[in-house]
């Protein structure tokens, strides 16, 4: 088996014990393989063993991606931080995009979705940290960006997606997911009906799991070191 193959059976493992460990449903967290910086090789191996979900943070870079490995079909999750004017080619590119932080993110996204294609899946990024210059929406503008998107005919949104502040103690990688995984209970109450809860990457996804996780974004703990 390849070694790439290796890496991947075994964060799979992972998952499903993290799954039996939290009292998750199995199969209930679902990978996302983190492709950015990563050469073609690489992603052709990951997907040989099975991988069908990679997300891309750049777009140039995943667009030659997208065109050399077009005859594999896989599935592309825009991850990056989403520059106004790329939106169109992220619109024409991409099946979900995870960062949605704005409401002229989201209309852009929206208009420029070609109308052969399905709406686009999207999740709307949360500032758990709070810190004033990260990305996301604060905590208390999300109902309404949900609210604004949900008038969107052409995109559909998923769930809520977090990047914490990175931080080794558990306790904190866990505080912030349950922070988000409240947010996404309190709103799916209301009505929201989302069904993706995008949180969790190689250094903190047991607290992620642990907290409710249903997709982990993981990059060098299938690929390794990035270029
Ligand atoms: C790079 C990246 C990841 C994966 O990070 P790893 O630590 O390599 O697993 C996940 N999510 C986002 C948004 C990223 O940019």
């Amino acid at each position: 088996m390849s070694k790439l193959a290796d890496h991947l059976i075994n964060m799979k493992k992972l998952i499903s014990f993290c799954e039996e460990k939290y009292g998750r449903k199995p199969g209930s967290v679902q990978l996302l393989a983190a492709s950015k910086r990563q050469p073609l090789h690489k992603i052709k191996e990951v997907h040989m063993a099975g991988q069908m979900a990679f997300g891309e943070n750049y777009l140039q870079e995943a667009l030659v991606k997208m065109a050399q490995l077009a005859p594999l079909r896989l599935e592309w999750h825009f991850i990056g931080a989403i520059q106004t004017n790329k939106t169109g080619k992220i619109a024409e590119h991409f099946a979900w995009v995870h960062g949605v932080d704005s409401k002229k993110i989201a209309k852009r996204l929206n208009d420029c979705r070609p109308s052969r294609l399905p709406p686009l899946n999207i999740c709307i990024e949360v500032n758990v940290s709070d810190e004033a210059n990260k990305a996301g929406v604060p905590v208390s503008e999300v109902i309404e960006l949900a609210e604004y998107c949900q008038t969107l005919p052409a995109l559909k949104l998923r769930g809520l997606m977090a990047i914490p502040l990175q931080t080794e103690h558990v306790g904190q990688q866990r505080t912030a997911f349950k922070q988000l995984s409240q947010l996404f209970q309190t709103m799916n109450q209301q009505g929201f009906g989302m069904d993706t809860l995008s949180m969790g990457m190689t250094d903190d996804f047991e607290a992620a799991i642990a907290e409710g996780s249903t997709l982990l974004r993981i990059g060098t703990g299938i690929f390794g070191n990035r270029l």
